[in-house]
């Protein structure tokens, strides 16, 4: 998938399962929030899975109008996401993790091309999850249409992020209000 898909997958499951400032226990807060940095690193191979089904050609198309602009538009959006979104900034980290392959690894040589990936996929009970999911999403990667698919399912993770979020800090807000002590007349 697009980094911003990962990204936004990974800001979806902070806003879905780290608890609120104002209702968790101090001592199960640490453990949700460690919970879902660790999701979104394991989501990241199973999203690469479901990535077969979108638009991902195997090779750059720089003589292509259509690769080139939708190419365009995925760089704007994972800025624009990483700005607006940066206080869910650890988990968003944490969703590119394997990623590292393309950035780090391969530039700089420092180890086989796609080892991360790879490890990602060997973790225990992931490997199943993935191999069952390349077995069954059809393989649409030249397809044009595809990319409509993860833009529409960005779009679905944004109004997720966006809702819940806000809703989330209206509730932290009014909690935190209600902790101000009245004024003495
Ligand atoms: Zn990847």
């Amino acid at each position: 998938m697009q980094a911003v898909t990962h990204m936004a997958f990974g800001a979806a499951l902070a806003v879905v399962l780290t608890p609120r400032r104002d209702e968790a226990q101090p001592r199960w807060r640490a453990g949700r929030i460690a919970a879902a940095v660790v999701a979104a690193a394991l989501s990241h191979p199973l999203l690469d899975d479901l990535a077969r089904a979108t638009y991902h050609p195997p090779n750059a198309q720089l003589h292509d109008p259509f690769w080139l602009g939708f190419h365009a538009l995925v760089a704007v959006a994972t800025v624009a996401f990483a700005w607006r979104f940066r206080r869910h900034g650890w988990f968003m980290a944490a969703s590119l993790l394997p990623d590292l392959d393309w950035v780090i690894g391969r530039p700089l040589g420092l180890w086989s091309e796609g080892s991360a990936h790879a490890a990602f996929r060997a973790i225990p009970g992931l490997s199943s999850v993935s191999e069952a999911l390349r077995g069954v999403v059809p393989d649409l990667r030249g397809g044009r249409s595809g990319a409509l698919l993860e833009l529409g399912l960005v779009a679905l993770l944004l109004a997720i992020v966006w809702r819940v979020g806000e809703s989330r800090l209206d509730a932290e807000r009014g909690a935190d209000e209600g902790c101000v002590p009245e004024p003495i007349p």
